[in-house]
Order: structure tokens, then C-alpha cells, then sequence
């Protein structure tokens, strides 16, 4: 993309945040025994007035270099807790936060005035971070973390396995759940690396106490395979697509 067209890009998610044209779809979180939905993921979207419904990997990154992800991600958090709070099933919900934004010491503290304003319950916000980004300041992240954690704010690291992340900041910082990225799982029955991999990951998060969510389950055999290997939680299109607040309720 030229420097012009980017700065376009840039100006237009910036005023479409402004103007409440961005706003989380939601996808289910399955516990893989019961099959209940017991959490769901808040994604981005993008309602452009002509060019209808634009996915998160076009204009997150816009919002990243363009310095405003923070006005980003909390006009999604409010909406989030607004949503949230209406619909009959308390649920779980996760909302992304870029590494970009542990440069803002302040970030836990808004979080926290957030929930306070709204009257959503810490307690069902979990944090996902993701750990495919070399820019994770993971000193700055911790002091973070243990904020929200005190708090009873649950943590994911997410697409684990693709990164930068190593074994020691799992231990290192204070998270509840590892996801497990598609990646894996989209040739798990196929590929004996595939699988050793995420029996790895899966038995590391249990000697660590972390419960597991294997991202991007399209298939009955993906589902089956996760299950007998021991993950606790799963998230896909075999379970459902990310749907609007008013859609998802029903599924709830
Ligand atoms: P992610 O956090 O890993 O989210 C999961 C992505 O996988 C979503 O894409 C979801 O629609 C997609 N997905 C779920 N199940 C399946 C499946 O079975 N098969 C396949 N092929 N894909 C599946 P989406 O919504 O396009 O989001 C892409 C990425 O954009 C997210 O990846 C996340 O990194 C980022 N993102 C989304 N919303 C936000 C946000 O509010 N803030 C930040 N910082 N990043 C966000
Ligand atoms: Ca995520
Ligand atoms: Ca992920």
C-alpha cells in the first residue's frame, strides 16, 4: 500500500471508530464434554457505509500504526459490557488487546473504569493477548496483568504457538487459558507433527494449571480429536461463525 493510501486508510478507521461504525461479532466458546457454550469472543468489525461489513485484519492494523487501537479496543470494551449485559445467559466474553497497548501504563485502570461505569462484573471480561508479536513488552505487560487479575479479570494467551512467546513468560505471567492457534488444528488429522504439538501444548498448559481453547474447529474430527486428546474448550466454524449481539443471544 502507497504512504498516501495508507494515511487514507488510517483517517477513515479513525473517524469510523468515532462515528460508532466499528463494533464487536461474537463467536461461541464450546466446552468440548458438555457441548454448552460457555464463553464467547468479541471480533471487530467494520460496517463501512458503502463497502459493507470489513474484516479486523484490514483496519486493525491501520489503528495500530495510526496510534488510536486504545480508542479502538474501548469503544469495543463498551459495547462489550452494554451487549453483555443484556443478554439472559451470563457468559464469558474475550476481547483482543494488541500488544500495542501495554505502552499505555494507564490501560489497566481504564479497563477497570469501564466496568465500573457499566456495571459489568469483572469476573466475565477475559483479556486475550496475542503472543505472534515481537513488540510484547513482557515486563510492562506483567504489571498489567496482575492489575486486572486482582481485580478477577481472566487472561488468554492467544494464537500460542506461531510466535515469540516462550515457555517461561507462560510462567512468567499470571494467564488462565492458552489458545491454541488454527493453524494446528486445521491439519491435525493429517500431519503426526500437528498433533504431537498440540498434545505438547496441551499437556504443558495443564502442568502449568491453564485450561486450553483449540481455535478454528471446522470439522466433527477436529472436535473429536481435541476432546480425546484432553482440551478442555473449543472455538470455530463447526460450532458457530461470530454473529451480532442480537444473533448470537439466541445461541446462548
Ligand atoms: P483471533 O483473535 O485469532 O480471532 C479468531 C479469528 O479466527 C477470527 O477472525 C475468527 O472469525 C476466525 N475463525 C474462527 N473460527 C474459525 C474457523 O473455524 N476457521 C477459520 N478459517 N477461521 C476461524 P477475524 O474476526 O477476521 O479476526 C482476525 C483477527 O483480528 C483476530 O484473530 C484478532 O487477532 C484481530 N482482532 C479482531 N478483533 C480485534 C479487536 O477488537 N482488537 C484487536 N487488537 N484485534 C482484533
Ligand atoms: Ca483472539
Ligand atoms: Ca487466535
Amino acid at each position: 500500500m502507497s504512504p498516501a493510501s495508507q494515511a487514507a486508510l488510517s483517517g477513515a478507521v479513525r473517524e469510523a471508530v468515532r462515528g460508532d461504525q466499528v463494533y464487536p461479532h461474537y463467536q461461541p466458546i464450546v466446552e468440548l464434554v458438555s457441548r454448552d457454550v460457555v464463553a464467547v469472543e468479541a471480533l471487530a468489525r467494520w460496517a463501512h457505509p458503502c463497502d459493507g461489513l470489513i474484516a479486523p485484519e484490514r483496519f486493525i492494523p491501520a489503528a495500530e500504526s495510526g496510534g488510536f487501537i486504545g480508542d479502538l479496543f474501548f469503544q469495543m470494551l463498551r459495547r462489550v459490557c452494554v451487549d453483555g449485559l443484556k443478554w439472559r445467559s451470563p457468559v464469558q466474553i474475550a476481547v483482543n488487546v494488541s500488544p500495542h497497548q501495554f505502552h499505555d501504563a494507564g490501560l489497566a485502570d481504564k479497563i477497570l473504569s469501564v466496568l465500573d461505569r457499566t456495571g459489568f462484573p469483572p469476573h466475565r471480561l477475559e483479556i486475550e493477548v496475542t503472543e505472534g508479536n515481537p513488540m510484547l513488552d513482557w515486563s510492562r505487560a506483567a504489571k498489567i496483568f496482575q492489575t486486572l487479575k486482582a481485580h478477577g479479570i481472566r487472561l488468554a494467551l492467544d494464537d500460542f504457538g506461531t510466535g515469540y512467546a516462550n515457555l517461561g513468560h507462560l510462567h512468567m505471567l499470571p494467564f488462565d487459558r492458552v489458545k491454541i492457534d488454527r493453524s494446528f488444528l486445521q491439519a491435525i488429522l493429517e500431519r503426526a507433527e500437528n498433533r504431537t504439538i498440540v498434545r505438547s501444548i496441551i499437556a504443558l498448559s495443564r502442568e502449568l494449571g491453564l485450561s486450553t481453547i483449540g481455535e478454528g474447529v471446522e470439522t466433527v474430527g477436529q472436535m473429536d480429536w481435541l476432546k480425546e486428546a484432553g482440551c478442555e474448550l473449543a472455538q470455530g466454524h463447526y460450532f458457530g461463525f461470530p454473529l451480532s449481539a442480537e444473533a448470537i443471544e439466541d445461541l446462548l
